[in-house]
């Protein structure tokens, strides 16, 4: 069974610094077992000890995965020093270097994933991967079953870069149109720039799913979970 110190256990699991660490456990803020633990250096045996901080029980686990519904006005990066990032909506973070599954535009909703799980997280970003995306759309303009054979096609979205084949469902059209498009590509602005193409202009995006993972119709914009194992699986 590894043993490590108690301080070590929940500095790697981003609740704070060695030294912020030291000093919290010594005030008593941490139990093991549900007894106050003063002792930085105690050793935790994990999975099977049981350690809280604050009151909340920390597991300690190599990576976090968190399904995000990103709302419009935040940007996906880690750090930025004029916008909310989408890290600064994960308030109860458990887990260091966490970080987004690629982007969503700042005024792009849905689902983000955000982890630390590096090789997971190129996975599900290597162009080759070809993994799914399926995005809701408003779009000005009656979109047509014309659309639907460019997009099958393949578009010029700029600098002669030609489109993989998406499939583009749909749902209403009209002055305001509004579509379901999967494609397996991320370029920047990709679905902007795909309507673009065909001369209509997206005016509302959001994401559902990716590889297999749908957004969780229970999280309001701006919340968040944990993925499930099964989700996590999936995923893989
Ligand atoms: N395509 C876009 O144009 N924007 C996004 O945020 C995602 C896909």
């Amino acid at each position: 069974l590894k043993q490590i110190r108690l301080d070590k256990y929940l500095a790697d699991m981003g609740i704070g610094t060695r030294s912020e660490l030291k000093l919290w456990i010594r005030k008593g803020k941490v139990k093991v077992n549900g007894t106050i633990c003063p002792k930085p250096e105690f050793k935790i045996t994990i999975d099977n000890d049981e350690v809280c901080f604050d009151g909340k029980e920390i597991i300690y686990q190599k990576y976090m995965y968190y399904m995000l519904h990103k709302p419009a006005g935040v940007v996906s990066a880690t750090i930025d020093n004029v916008n909310r990032t989408v890290l600064d909506l994960i308030t109860d973070k458990q887990g260091k270097d966490l970080f987004p599954v690629g982007r969503l535009d700042k005024d792009t909703e849905g689902l983000l994933l955000i982890t630390n799980d590096g090789e997971l997280a190129h996975q599900l970003l290597a162009p080759r991967k070809h993994v799914d995306k399926t995005y809701y759309a408003k779009v000005r303009g009656e979109v047509t079953g014309e659309d639907i054979r460019a997009f099958e096609a393949g578009v010029n979205i700029g600098e002669d870069y030609i489109t993989l084949p998406a499939k583009l469902n749909i749902l209403k059209s009209d002055f305001v149109s509004e579509v379901e498009l999967t494609i397996q590509e991320g370029k920047f602005h990709q679905v902007k720039r795909m309507f673009e193409a065909v001369g209509k202009e997206v005016i509302y995006l959001k994401r559902m799913s990716m590889g297999g993972i749908s957004l969780d119709p229970k999280l309001a914009p701006g919340e968040y979970r944990l993925l499930t194992e099964k989700e996590i699986e999936h995923l893989k």
